[in-house]
Formats: structure tokens, C-alpha cells, sequence
């Protein structure tokens, strides 16, 4: 986003926040600074008592080298709070951090996040009482794909109808807006983790080899895709051969990868098009001229756009920055939080 003085100069005074609790990693975005924190979602606990060893990376790289008293959790692994204390734990930690930042003593801030499109009511209210928990001034509450149709410049308060899907790591969301409404919406629990299995289960059925999903995380990143590349490619994944037990090395091609991911891909695909078929006409009408924007992690695996453009037959891109949409939009809000009002999802109360 371009240097914005003014809001540089209100940043130094009060402390306004938007947060992006993923389901795979958090961001936040500070007024007047941009994004501060961008940590992976993960908590340590340890396990008789649950109380937070570490929060964030460091959780993550104790991930599968935990002692048997360290439990290492995601707790908003399928885009809901299965673990209230623990979430709170990490808003806390992450909101406490931004706060510390500060150059000069502000006082507690004004706090937006993004919450999945299909939270319930319960899951809202833990999301907000954690924020007031972690010393937050006011907290907003705002739908995810909202607020990455905003991080994504997408002019969704106007008439013509904007469409964006949303893939993180547990859940892919897809949302259609006009006059800062959303139209249609849709949630699904197929999304960048879901790929990682894929390429999993692919490698231990073709080749007998148990790869773990780290290792088909980097692969998915580094050579996975969508659509045909220009120059198809082969790389190494290590692993256990579940035959002999022993350590094993197997070269493994982006055609391959591409068929592992198949069917996650098309699931992601057939949603965007069951959306459609609902969706009246006049607003296709719009998005066949606008096109779908994509944003989140996952909308970064190669080809996926022209995959898209081409089922679709509308034009896909990829948002600027996609993994940083949702705190971007966040944070958009509490610029002028009046104006604003009207994008914001229930519990939008304040203290006091
Ligand atoms: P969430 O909002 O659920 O926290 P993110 O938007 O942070 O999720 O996206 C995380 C997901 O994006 C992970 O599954 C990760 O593997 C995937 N991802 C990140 N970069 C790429 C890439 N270049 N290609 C494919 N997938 C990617
Ligand atoms: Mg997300």
C-alpha cells in the first residue's frame, strides 16, 4: 500500500489494529505501519495443564520434535475455534506484541478481525471476548471474504456485482458482492492442507512412500499447480518406504503433482461454478466483465488462475499480496470506522 502521512501521524497516537486469525497463519496490520506480525497459527501447550509453552513460529518449529508432555496445536485448523483458551491465548500474545511496538505510550487499541464467513454465533462472541481479554479498547468483528475483497481493492460497495474466493489453509471461501451486500456465499473445508494430503496419500499409494506434510507442503509450493506449465519439472521427496521401513529418496514430476491435486482442485472449481448457477443473471452479467479476484495462500498454486479463467470462462487473477488481504481489509475498516459500520458482522458492540 503507498506511505499515507496522515495515517502514519494518527498511528503514532492511537493504535488501531486489523487481524487475520487464519486458519494456518495470523497477520496483523497496524495503522500507519502495515503488516507487524505474520506468524503461523500455532500454539504449544503443554499437555496436563494446557498452558501455552509458545505461541506462533516458535510453536510451529517444535511441530513433530514435541516431547511427550508438549502437545503443538492449531486451534483454528478447520476455519472454527475448537479451542477457545487457546485462541485466546495466541490473540493475546499477538495483540499484546503490536501494542508493544508502539514508539510512543497509546492508549489500548481499537481491534477488527476477520472471522470465517460460517462462524456461529458462539464462535463470534469467544473471537471478541478474546480481543477485550487481550486489553483491546473496542472490537469489530468482520466476514473474512469482506474483508479481503477490501484488502483486494475491490470496489464491492458499488452496484456491478465482485466476486472473490478466498483459499487459506483449512477452508476456502467464496463470496459475490454488490452495494456492499454480499449477494452470495460459500464455505468449504477444502483448501491448501487438504492439498498437502492429497499429495500425500499420492506418494504413499503410487510409490509406497510415507512423506510427511511438511515435505508435501514445500512440493505443493515449489512445483504443484493447476494448469499445464510451460516447462514441467521433477524434483526429490524423502521418506520412509512403508515396504522395507528404510529411509528412501523418489523423483516425482509437476505432471504428477498436478494429478494429486486434481481432485481438491476441482472440488474448489465446482463450488465456484455451483455459486454461479445461483447467482442471477445480471450479477454474472457484472463478474464476466469484472472477473473473480483469488486471494489467500492458496490461490498462489500455479496455473490456478488460468484454471479458473478457463472453467469459468471469466477472467481469475490473483490479488496484490494475497496472503495479506484479510488484515489489509481489517485494518481498512477502522480508518473510517462511520463509513465502515455497514461491512462489519454481529457482536460490533463496545465496551462500556
Ligand atoms: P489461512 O488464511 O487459512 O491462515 P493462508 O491464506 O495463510 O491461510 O494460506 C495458507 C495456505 O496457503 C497453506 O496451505 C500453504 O501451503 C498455501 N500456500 C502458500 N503459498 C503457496 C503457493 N505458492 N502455492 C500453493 N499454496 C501455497
Ligand atoms: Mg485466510
Amino acid at each position: 500500500m503507498a506511505f499515507n502521512p496522515l495515517n502514519w501521524l494518527l498511528g503514532l497516537f492511537s493504535l488501531d489494529i486489523g487481524i487475520d486469525l487464519g486458519t494456518a497463519n495470523t497477520l496483523v496490520n497496524v495503522r500507519g505501519k502495515g503488516i507487524v506480525i505474520n506468524e503461523p497459527s500455532w500454539v504449544a501447550i503443554e499437555k496436563k495443564t494446557r498452558r501455552p509453552l509458545a505461541i506462533g513460529a516458535e510453536a510451529k518449529a517444535m511441530v513433530g520434535r514435541t516431547s511427550s508432555n508438549v502437545l503443538a496445536v492449531r486451534p483454528l485448523r478447520d476455519g472454527v475455534i475448537s479451542e477457545f483458551d487457546i485462541t485466546e491465548a495466541m490473540l493475546e500474545y499477538f495483540i499484546g506484541k503490536a501494542h508493544e511496538q508502539s514508539i510512543v505510550p497509546v492508549p489500548r487499541p481499537r481491534v477488527v478481525v476477520g472471522v470465517p464467513k460460517g462462524a456461529t454465533e458462539v464462535e463470534k462472541r469467544a473471537v471478541y471476548d478474546a480481543c477485550m481479554s487481550a486489553g483491546a479498547r473496542e472490537a469489530y468483528l468482520i466476514d473474512e471474504p469482506t474483508a479481503a475483497a477490501l484488502g483486494a481493492n475491490l470496489p464491492i460497495s458499488e452496484v456491478p456485482g465482485t466476486m472473490i474466493i478466498d483459499i487459506g489453509g483449512g477452508t476456502t471461501e467464496l463470496a459475490i458482492f454488490s452495494m456492499g451486500d454480499t449477494v452470495m456465499s460459500r464455505s468449504m473445508r477444502i483448501a491448501g492442507d487438504e492439498m498437502d494430503v492429497d499429495i500425500v496419500n499420492y506418494v504413499r499409494s503410487k510409490y509406497n512412500l510415507l512423506i510427511g506434510e511438511r515435505m508435501a507442503e514445500a512440493v505443493k509450493i515449489s512445483m504443484g499447480s493447476a494448469y499445464p506449465l510451460k516447462e514441467e519439472q521433477i524434483t526429490t521427496v524423502r521418506g520412509r518406504n512403508l515396504v522395507s521401513g528404510l529411509p528412501e529418496a523418489v523423483e516425482i514430476s509437476s505432471v504428477e503433482l498436478r494429478e494429486a491435486l486434481a481432485n481438491s482442485v476441482r472440488t474448489i472449481i465446482d463450488m465456484a461454478k455451483d455459486v454461479l448457477d445461483e447467482t442471477p443473471p445480471e450479477i454474472v452479467s457484472d463478474l464476466m466483465e469484472m472477473g473473480v479476484c483469488l486471494a489467500g495462500g492458496g490461490s498462489q498454486l500455479q496455473g490456478l488462475d488460468e484454471r479458473l479463467s478457463s472453467d469459468l470462462r471469466m477472467r481469475a487473477w490473483v490479488a496484490e499480496d494475497p496472503m495479506t488481504c484479510v488484515a489489509r481489509g481489517a485494518g481498512l475498516v477502522l480508518e473510517d470506522l462511520d463509513e465502515n459500520r455497514r461491512y462489519l458482522t454481529g457482536l460490533e458492540r463496545t465496551r462500556g
